[in-house]
């Protein structure tokens, strides 16, 4: 048999509890809340690293990314070498109305080409405002974090290596350069030292040996 107003003592324990408990009410928009650093918001398009392989669209389960794109003809690098040809993008649009942030795209992307933003607050009134099309999605790209440290004994990226091989070519073809200009220079002053004779200049008094074998 329950004892009368226990009812009642329990409810004001508990009342009395969670009144003396930190609130756990978040007062946004006026406070920002503090998101995890890999917060999946909105997606960035870094455009200078697509290829247009269509990667991202194909693999995309809700299919809201649309590319489009034309081929281009690049002239051959080098006399006698083969024309390319090159896919340049026209539009890169993602519908966020559609997307349910699996982050597959960006898992997918070869080239690092797409990134999270943890910014979140793109909310429309006009459903058709959320296809962001390719200078929105860079403008995301701003508001992407920096890629956390590596481990101190963490394998160095291969970028890492590219750039520097990359670095280190470009360097020794500007020494090389160089180089020859100097030797150029060199070899021009040392022409112009021994001074030849020109066409036209006077070479000087010249002896006539006579018949006798030069003798007076
Ligand atoms: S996050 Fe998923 S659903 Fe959204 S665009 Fe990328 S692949 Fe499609
Ligand atoms: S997968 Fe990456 S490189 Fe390929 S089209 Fe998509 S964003 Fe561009």
């Amino acid at each position: 048999m329950p004892i009368p107003g226990s009812g009642l003592a329990k409810g004001l324990a508990v009342t009395l509890r969670t009144m003396t408990k930190k609130t756990v009410t978040a007062q946004y928009p006026d406070v920002q809340p503090e998101l995890p650093p890999r917060s999946r918001g909105v997606i960035g398009l870094f455009e200078e690293n697509c290829t247009v392989c269509m990667l991202c669209a194909r693999e995309c389960p809700d299919w809201c990314i649309y590319i489009d794109s034309h081929k281009e003809t690049v002239p051959a690098a080098v006399e006698g070498g083969r024309e390319r040809s090159r896919n340049v993008l026209d539009r890169f649009a993602i519908d966020f109305s559609l997307c349910m942030y699996c982050g597959i795209c960006i898992e997918v992307c070869p080239f690092d080409a797409l990134f999270w933003s943890p910014e979140f607050e793109y909310a429309e009134t006009d459903i058709h405002e959320l296809t962001h099309e390719r200078d929105k999605l860079r403008d995301w790209m701003w508001t992407v974090p920096a890629p956390p440290a590596l481990d101190p004994g963490a394998e160095e990226p291969k970028e890492f290596a590219a750039a520097r091989k990359s670095a280190d070519k470009l360097a020794a073809a500007q020494a090389a350069e160089a180089a020859q200009a100097a030797e150029a220079a060199q070899a021009a002053q040392a022409e112009e030292g021994a001074g030849p004779t020109r066409p036209g200049q006077d070479p000087g008094p010249v002896q006539n040996p006579g018949p006798e074998g030069g003798q007076a």
